[in-house]
Formats: C-alpha cells, sequence, structure tokens
C-alpha cells in the first residue's frame, strides 16, 4: 500500500487526533496512520469482568523490565488511543508545573514555553473536549469559564467533602470531559473511568476530535496501519513512514510527520528509525507519575453512589506544609468488587462485595522527576524494555499519609493502598522532551525535532516534566498549538 499526503500523523490518541483535528481546522490534507482499529460498541463495554477481569480491550502485547520481567503494559491500541477507556478527568497543570521546581530529591525542570502561551490552547481544548468545571481556589487564572458548569456530587460524596473539610481543606470539583451538555450524551452511569463508553458520551480523542475532524473532508485514517520506521532523503529531511497495514506492506510519503504514538511507541520508533537523536536522549526521562489507589471503607455508611468521580483535594498541590509541593487527590469511578479481585485474588468475593458497597476510591497523584535512567530502550528482538526506578517518592508519602489521616478523620476506618507498579504507567510521558538546547532536549519548544526540521511529536513524549495532574487536557493543548505552527 502506497499512500501520500501532506501532513502524516502516526497514531490517534489524545495527541495524534487532536494535531490532526487543529490541522484540519486550517484546511491541511491529513493522513492518520492507526495501528489499532475502532473499538466496538457492545455490551462488554460496561461489564467490569469483561473490561477488568478478561482485559478484553488490552493488546496482546507484552514489555519488559531490565531484569526480563514481563508486564502487560497500560496501553490500548485502539482509534482513540487510551482515551477510549480513560477517565476524562481533564485538569490544566499549575503555572508553577511550566517553571523549574526544586524537591527535596530531585528537580522538576522548566518547560520551554510558559503557562500563558498555552493558555489560549487549554481554552480551545476545553471546549473541544466539551470540560465541565467550575473555577476554584489552587487552580490556575484562566482568559475564559469552563464551558459547562461542574458535575454536581451525589449525597453520599457530598457528605465526605463536609467531612474533609471540617477538617480544613477544601475540596473542589473535578474538571470532567463528558456530554453533559445540555440534550448530551451522558447518562452519568457507573461505568465510565476505565470502561469505554457505548454511548459516545465520554470525551475521547476518537469522539471529539478525530471524528469532526474526518468530517472537514481534509483527514483521512488508515485503521491497523503500524508504523515500523521512518526513514530520511538525503537532505535529511523525514520523507516516508514504513510499516504495514494488516500484512500488507505500508509506505506512505508527506512534507510532514506527526508522531503520537504514545511516549513509549514514539522512543520505539524513534530509536528503530534512528532518527531525532543527535542528543542521545530519545527513550529517556520516561514518567509515568508516582500514582496510588485508595479503598477508604467506612463500614457505617452504604456508598451508593453512581457517578462518583466528581471531586478532588488540591489543598496540597503547591506546598504540604514544608515548603514543597505534594499533588492531587481524586475521587476516580466507583470500584466494583469484581474489578477488587483483579488485586485481590485471593479474596472472595463474597467478602470483596461488601467491602465494595461501603467503600470509596480515591487517586493520589504527585510529581515524578525525570531520571536519565528512566527509561525506554529495545532488547536485540525489538521488543519494549522500561527500565523504572521512582523518583521522588518521599512526596508521594507524605501525601499518602495526609489522605490516610484526612480520611479516617472523615469516619474510613480501613484504608487500602495500591501503589502503582510498573504495568501502571497510562500517564506516561517525557521520552523525547521538549527544550531549547539540542544537546539537552529532543525537540524543541515547537515540539519539531531538533534534527529534522519536518518532524513533529504531539504526544506526550514532549513533557519536559510531568506535574502532578491528569496529562490529557494538556497533551491536547498542546497538540492545538502546534498544529497551528506546522508551515502550510
Ligand atoms: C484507564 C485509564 C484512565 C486514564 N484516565 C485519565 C484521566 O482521567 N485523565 C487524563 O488526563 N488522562 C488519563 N489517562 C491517560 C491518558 O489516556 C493518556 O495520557 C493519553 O491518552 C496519552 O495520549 P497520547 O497521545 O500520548 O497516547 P495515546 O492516547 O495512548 O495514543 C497513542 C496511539 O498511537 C497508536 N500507536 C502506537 N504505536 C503505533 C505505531 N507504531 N504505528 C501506528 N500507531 C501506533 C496507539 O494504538 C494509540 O492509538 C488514563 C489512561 C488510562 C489507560
Amino acid at each position: 500500500m502506497q499512500l501520500t499526503a501532506d501532513v502524516v500523523v502516526i497514531g490517534s490518541g489524545m495527541g495524534g487526533a487532536t494535531f490532526a483535528y487543529g490541522l484540519a481546522q486550517r484546511g491541511i490534507d491529513v493522513l492518520v496512520l492507526e495501528r489499532g482499529r475502532r473499538l466496538p460498541k457492545e455490551a462488554e463495554n460496561t461489564s467490569p469482568e469483561a473490561v477488568f477481569v478478561q482485559r478484553r480491550y488490552k493488546p496482546d502485547d507484552t514489555w519488559y523490565a531490565v531484569d526480563g520481567t514481563p508486564f502487560a503494559p497500560g496501553v490500548h491500541y485502539v482509534v482513540g488511543g487510551n482515551t477510549k477507556v480513560y477517565g476524562s478527568s481533564l485538569p490544566r497543570l499549575r503555572e508553577r508545573d511550566f517553571a523549574e521546581t526544586a524537591y527535596p530529591s530531585g528537580v522538576s525542570p522548566a518547560w520551554p514555553f510558559s503557562y500563558a502561551d498555552l493558555e489560549p490552547f487549554y481554552v480551545r481544548a476545553e471546549h473541544l473536549y466539551n470540560v465541565h468545571g467550575s473555577p476554584a481556589d489552587f487552580e490556575p487564572w484562566r482568559s475564559e469559564p469552563y464551558p459547562y458548569p461542574a458535575l454536581a456530587h451525589e449525597p453520599y460524596v457530598a457528605e465526605t467533602l463536609r467531612r474533609l473539610a471540617e477538617q480544613g481543606v477544601h475540596p473542589t470539583t473535578t474538571a470532567m470531559g463528558v456530554d453533559l451538555r445540555p440534550g448530551g450524551r451522558c447518562i452519568r452511569c457507573g461505568t465510565c473511568d476505565g470502561f469505554p463508553c457505548r454511548w459516545d458520551a465520554k470525551s475521547d480523542a476518537e469522539i471529539c476530535a478525530l471524528d469532526p475532524a474526518v468530517a472537514t473532508g481534509s483527514v483521512r485514517v488508515v485503521e491497523g496501519a503500524y508504523v515500523d520506521r521512518l526513514e530520511t532523503d538525503s537532505s535529511g529531511r523525514i520523507s516516508r513512514a514504513i510499516g504495514h497495514a494488516d500484512s500488507e506492506p505500508l509506505e506512505v510519503t508527506g512534507r510532514v510527520f506527526g508522531l503520537a504514538a504514545g511516549a513509549a511507541n514514539t522512543a520505539a520508533l524513534l530509536v528503530r528509525s534512528g532518527v531525532a537523536n543527535s542528543s542521545g536522549l530519545v527513550g529517556t526521562r520516561y514518567m509515568v507519575h508516582n500514582n496510588s489507589h485508595i479503598a477508604a471503607i467506612d463500614p457505617r455508611r452504604t456508598n451508593d453512589v453512581v457517578f462518583q468521580k466528581t471531586a478532588c483535594v488540591n489543598d496540597f498541590y503547591d506546598d504540604m506544609g514544608d515548603g514543597y509541593p505534594g499533588g492531587t487527590l481524586q475521587l476516580i469511578g466507583k470500584v466494583q468488587a469484581s474489578m477488587m479481585k483483579t488485586h485481590a485474588r485471593r479474596a472472595p468475593l463474597s467478602v470483596l462485595k461488601p467491602m465494595a458497597a461501603r467503600s470509596m476510591e480515591w487517586l493520589v497523584m504527585t510529581e515524578d522527576t525525570p531520571d536519565p535512567a528512566n527509561r525506554i530502550t529495545l532488547d536485540s528482538q525489538g521488543r519494549i524494555t522500561v527500565s523504572w526506578t521512582r523518583t521522588n517518592y518521599d512526596r508521594h508519602e507524605l501525601l499518602l499519609a495526609k489522605a490516610r489521616e484526612l480520611l479516617k478523620g472523615a469516619g474510613y476506618v480501613a484504608i487500602f493502598e495500591q501503589r502503582f507498579d510498573i504495568s501502571m504507567n497510562s500517564h506516561m510521558c517525557g521520552t523525547a522532551v521538549a527544550g531549547e538546547d539540542p544537546r539537552a532536549s529532543v525537540v524543541d519548544a515547537e515540539c519539531r525535532s531538533h534534527d529534522h526540521d519536518n518532524l513533529y511529536v504531539v504526544d506526550s513524549s514532549f513533557f519536559p516534566s510531568s506535574g502532578a495532574q491528569n496529562p490529557a487536557l494538556t497533551i491536547a493543548a498542546n497538540a492545538l498549538r502546534v498544529a497551528d505552527l506546522v508551515p502550510a
């Protein structure tokens, strides 16, 4: 199969689909190459057993730790990428996240552009992804209000927030990408976070960006198109993407290439191709956030919530009380007993069911700092290998302790923690970092390769640091920014 386009985009997740959308607004001819296919709409979309136990939508892909231990990574190779199952919590990073931040045990480096530079694109991304929210303390300044009002808390959540507020913190609403516009498609069901949406009501990249981009007539998508490598011409520009579509060889030429295969696959593709790596930094500074799930149990209260993911606590984002940043506490989608069993394997469902009925689940998220030793490499068989050691973890321990204290104060007598391991890397970023200095970064402030002026990296790989907020809105805002910078 031989194809050509003005701009060739590799990957249709948050970065690739939003980039294609931004280019389509300019009438630019775009071809999106996506290794996966459209995720089917079917009864299993809302089945915890199918999604979490049988892992129905997970690809048959294995990555390896440096000691050779295999693991199933937190990726989804479908049109829309990881956003097809994401939790659609869409906060902005904070202004401070774009500047250098010193931690007791590490440094979070500055970005080569500022929050003010990205702010107009955050506005556009919030409209594109139907973000609901309300401005609150601990949020950065905004030039326009949220497009839609924040999701209301259900009574069980409201009561817990009251108990938390009594202890001096200021719970706020979560910025959520769901279609709860007047007449919108969201039914506030209990299977949103971690599940695909049968009603197309979750603001994922396929529904909100790719499909509207295709509808303009400027964008074509080839599903099942795996890109193995990029090739250069004699002038050093990227000239071709080579791979296969199903079992057919695939060769795609273009004027400009936008790489958005997700942080690990983007790095793997660059390494396989031997391009964009004069700095030697491709694959390095891999970050994933320091994340933990908490299940907090109050045996006296039944948690009857349907849509739990409406609140967060950001009091400790900028300062844990010791002058250094902490992170965020966020409610996640209500966890059901069969989902608990994927981690508590030996516990019988008869025990997990009453637990799940009385538990409330949170995500505790703090920043990890970029370490050159944390990196993606390929082994001798070309398989993705991940070198990963936790960084900046003392901040995570402190925030976990704070979360425990607050939840105990709110009546939760039993608290279970699950610290994310090497396989729980769905927030991965930073393997082709952006910066001004070609010796210290892979792409420039425009996310253009220092080595090839027609190659852009538009997924989470460009993140110079990870901040401590969910990454997707920032990926989308940046993809819109870069789409405006591509020469016509
Ligand atoms: C369960 C879950 C919950 C999450 N919840 C949230 C949340 O609430 N908020 C938030 O901000 N983030 C959340 N995330 C993370 C968020 O989904 C990612 O940060 C985001 O999707 C990353 O965007 P990306 O463009 O970098 O990569 P992806 O969205 O992963 O897209 C990469 C795409 O490239 C394709 N691809 C890969 N290799 C190739 C190749 N060689 N050739 C062709 N195509 C290729 C893949 O199939 C995929 O479609 C969650 C993720 C998961 C899994």
